[in-house]
């Protein structure tokens, strides 16, 4: 073992892998890299393989790198570039040196094309889309040889120069790989190496007609960066057979200490989407107001909603690492934020659905403060001052004419309940608006029961929270549910009508007025209703988002 922090850690396969080489002496230290195609948002998946793959690089003190994989210029933008650097920062990782960027390797990739067609192992091929397929074979039944497969090495030279030269339209040729037509790895089957693609590149502008293709790409970057351990998703599986062929066939890599790959298993949430491909359309089609919509799994829509990161790291430690395909329920994400928020979210109060209380036999014009622990299990946190007086909110639901049952806790006429960091008040009469809906609720307060029992000896079960009216600022509260209506909707062609139509529910309430500078993502819990933050795109206006409840009412659909 080369280091004592690891013990703490669960092992896992890659661990053991990475502590064989390691041992063996294969590597002295080891390299991995995390690399994001820029053409979205990141999201909770993401956040899995970023914990992982900089996580082991700082517990075997290793190195991790940043690589945006742009070999598709159609797709990518600049602003995804920024805001996966940002996420990835955010999370709490740095990458070792420099971003990268695998155009940043396009000559060396075309230098390297060039070796395999000079060793006879590639060549342009002009079969269009439809013939490709047909020769390719299915599963069940092997492919059969291209037209073009023995090109002579000369020519299949000047092709692929004049490929790179623009002189060939987009779709007229390939370069493939010349590997095996009935292997059982589709994959393998002459894979496409380069294709023609005249769309301007955010990085290398009209420089290349050609762009490489992933398979193709990646194993060459990762072993030109010095990558030890190249980790990727299932998905991957079957490309291990050309990752493998590509490097071992080129002179330079060759080597036992060459890059090898691991494969993990995605994470998959339920009641919500990963892929990038769908959360965009979500966001184009207006289902969710942008990719850092509270609802959705993107880390700046998780950073928003006030996920921290360390619930982030967190959770992926919870999840784990496997080879096992599932479903991970999204109590798992709720219950690692609860767990951080509890212990660091100052309390305070706020009332999200208000109604008056008039306190009858308090005196008017008569404001009182009163403190309040800022945490009841960490009195280091200190006090926080409130206020009370004649007229003060609580909430519409801790009011019930005739108490419903005995566990009813909450304020009913005639029945006693203590509010929260203040008196013990019973409850005598109430109005009701035109709509015969509750208005106002008149109450008599107990003087000698503050921060103490009744003196008789009374008991007094339920506590209720209240903001104090004159001193009160008014708030808007993002309330959210899950975003899809089923566990799985990606397996629903049309996903997007699996929306849940309570996914966002916008109260208007109070809050105590220190709330009134808070800074945008600190994270607070409102005592009774949940954690809470202040937006962050909500500058100007006070708007809370509900990250999560207090207690796990998942199953009953409410986040
Ligand atoms: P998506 O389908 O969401 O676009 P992707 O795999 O195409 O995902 P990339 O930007 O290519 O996204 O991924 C960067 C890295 O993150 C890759 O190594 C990929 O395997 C990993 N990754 C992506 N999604 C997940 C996930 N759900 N769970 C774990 N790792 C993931
Ligand atoms: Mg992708």
């Amino acid at each position: 073992m080369n280091n004592n922090n690891l013990e703490e850690k669960p092992i896992n396969f890659i661990r053991h892998q990475i502590n064989d080489d390691l041992d063996s002496g294969l590597h002295s230290a080891i390299q991995t890299r995390f690399p994001p195609e820029p053409n979205g948002y990141l999201h909770i998946g993401h956040a899995k393989s970023i914990c992982l793959n900089f996580g082991l690089a700082q517990d075997y003190k290793g190195k991790c790198i940043l690589r945006f994989d742009d070999t598709n210029p159609a797709k990518e933008e600049l602003e995804f570039i920024e805001s996966i650097k940002n996420d990835v920062q955010w999370l709490g990782f740095n990458w070792n040196g420099k971003v990268r960027y695998s155009s940043d390797y396009f000559a060396k990739f075309y230098q390297y094309a060039i070796e395999l067609v000079n060793k006879g192992l590639a060549y342009v091929c002009f079969l269009d889309a439809q013939q490709t397929r047909e020769y390719r074979g299915t599963l069940k039944q092997a492919g059969k040889n291209s037209p073009y497969r023995d090109t002579p090495v000369a020519k299949n030279l000047l092709l692929l120069e004049q490929m790179k030269q623009g002189k060939f339209l987009e779709g007229e040729c390939v370069l493939r790989a010349k590997i095996d037509m009935a292997s059982p790895f589709m994959c393998m089957r002459d894979p496409t190496l380069y294709r023609i693609r005249f769309d301007k590149h955010h990085q290398t502008g009209n420089a290349w007609r050609i762009y490489p293709m992933y398979d193709f790409a990646h194993c060459i970057s990762d072993a030109l960066e010095g990558v030890t351990h190249s980790l990727c998703t299932l998905e991957f599986q079957d490309n291990r057979r050309l990752y493998d062929w590509i490097l071992e066939h080129l002179e330079d890599f060759n080597k036992a200490s060459r890059p090898h790959q691991y494969e993990f298993s995605r994470l998959n949430l339920k009641y919500t989407v990963m892929s990038k491909r769908k959360l965009q359309q979500l966001v184009e089609r207006r289902l969710v107001s942008d990719w850092n919509d509270p609802r959705m799994p993107t880390l700046s829509g998780l950073r928003r909603r006030g996920y921290t990161p360390n619930s982030i790291r967190d959770f992926a430690e919870r999840v784990g690492i496997s080879k096992v395909d599932a479903m991970t329920d999204m109590k798992i994400l709720e219950d690692a934020v609860r767990d951080d928020l509890n212990v660091v979210a100052p309390r305070t109060m706020g009332v999200i659905n208000p109604i008056k209380l008039i306190i009858e036999n308090y005196p008017k014009n008569q404001i009182e403060t009163l403190k309040a622990p800022i945490h009841p299990q960490n009195k280091a946190m200190g006090e926080r001052e409130i206020f009370f007086s004649k007229e003060l909110y609580i909430d519409k639901a801790d009011f019930a004419e005739v108490s419903p049952n005995k566990k009813f806790k909450r304020l009913a006429i005639g029945k006693e309940v203590r509010l929260r960091n203040a008196y013990v008040i019973n409850a005598t009469t109430f109005d009701t608006d035109s709509n015969g809906n509750v208005s106002t609720v008149y109450a008599t307060y107990d003087p000698n029961t503050l921060g103490k029992n009744p003196a008789d000896g009374r008991k007094v079960k339920g506590v209720i929270h209240f903001v104090e009216a004159t001193q009160a600022i008014e708030a808007e509260f993002r309330l959210y549910e899950r975003l899809f209506t089923l566990e799985n909707p990606s397996k629903n062609e049309h996903f997007e009508q699996l929306i849940n139509p309570n996914s966002l529910i916008i109260a208007y309430g109070v809050v105590e007025p220190n709330m009134q500078d808070v800074a945008p993502e600190t994270a607070y819990q409102f005592e009774r209703e949940g954690y809470f933050c202040r937006d962050n795109e909500s500058a100007d206006d006070l708007v809370f988002n509900k990250t999560v409840a207090l207690k796990d009412t998942w199953g009953l659909g409410r986040g």
